[in-house]
């Protein structure tokens, strides 16, 4: 495993790479690495002949900036955790290697930056497209593997491959929880030990919910999460929807022929999680 942190050494090796007829699996990320973030490393090294994850925190998509001073870093604890996996490349850059100027693109995401998350982070989508662009230029992969735990996320990931009109072919992985259903996060750990025992209450109400598409309509459900999850004294519902996958408008009726999506988004305390489960 080797570890590169300039913006030209990271292009030089995976061009070497690609020389070599290896196809370039990429695994996006900002650190303080968990079981979930190793599972999509795991997908990219059964499918790729090389595999590079990147390590950086982008200040573009923090909206609040004591959420970026908070943010976890452990660049020795991830370091340590990639080794035991099969990963070739750590990427992992300054700010200013990623952006040398700073990064003034607006990305034209509409409507999928204006909802859920879009709505109570502005600018943030932006600054995602931002930073996931630059480094598929940088690491030009062939495959890249993101989690279905930042489920907009991944839909506007797919949006943005498209308006730049980039070859990658984008992988959407499942989310991997801990064993009392909480989604893994790298913000878990920021959570205090009343807060985590409370976090796990927000997945099973999700639970719960997908069990009850047939007793109530999509709103009235949407209803029953945000005052089931406000029931416990900790947690405070900032979003519930029910969404189609594509453009992440409402769910109105459930004989609707798309995927269907409930997120959410929570504050405990000073952390604000998110979920998501599908509804069938
Ligand atoms: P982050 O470091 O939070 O930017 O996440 C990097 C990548 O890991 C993103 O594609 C996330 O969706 C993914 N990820 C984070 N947590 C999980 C999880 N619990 N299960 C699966 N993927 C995850």
């Amino acid at each position: 495993m080797k570890v590169i942190k300039t913006a030209d050494g990271i292009i030089q090796a995976v061009a070497e790479a690609h020389r070599s007829g290896l196809s370039v699996g990429f695994v996006p990320t900002m650190g303080a690495l968990h079981q979930g973030h190793l599972s999509l490393v795991r997908a990219a090294s059964e499918t790729c002949g090389l595999v590079v994850v990147s390590i950086f925190v982008n200040p573009t998509q923090f909206n609040d900036p004591e959420d970026l001073r908070r943010y976890p870093r452990d660049l020795e604890g991830d370091l340590r955790l990639l080794e035991k996996e099969r990963t070739d490349l750590v990427f992992a850059p300054d700010v200013k290697e990623i952006y040398p100027e700073p990064d003034t693109r607006i990305f034209d995401l509409h409507p999928l930056d204006q909802v859920m998350e879009g709505r109570f982070r502005p600018g943030h989508f932006n600054g995602v497209a931002q930073v996931v662009s630059r480094l598929f230029e940088l690491v030009n992969p062939d495959v890249a593997f993101f989690g279905r735990k930042d489920f907009q996320q991944l839909t506007i990931i797919r949006r943005l491959v498209g308006i730049l009109g980039l070859k990658v072919r984008i992988v959407g992985c499942p989310i991997i929880r801990e064993s009392d259903g909480l989604a893994m996060s790298s913000r878990n750990q920021l959570l205090s030990r009343e807060e985590r025992a409370a976090a796990p209450h927000i997945s099973q109400v999700l639970r719960e919910a997908t069990e009850l598409t047939g007793k109530m309509k999509p709103e009235e459900l949407v209803t029953w999460v945000t005052t089931a999850v406000n029931k416990h004294p900790l947690l405070q519902v900032e979003y519930f929807e029910i969404v189609d996958d594509e453009l992440l408008m409402p769910v109105t009726d459930w004989e609707q022929k798309v995927n269907k999506v409930g997120c959410i988004a929570v504050h405990l305390g000073k952390v604000r999680l998110i979920d998501n489960m599908v509804f069938a």
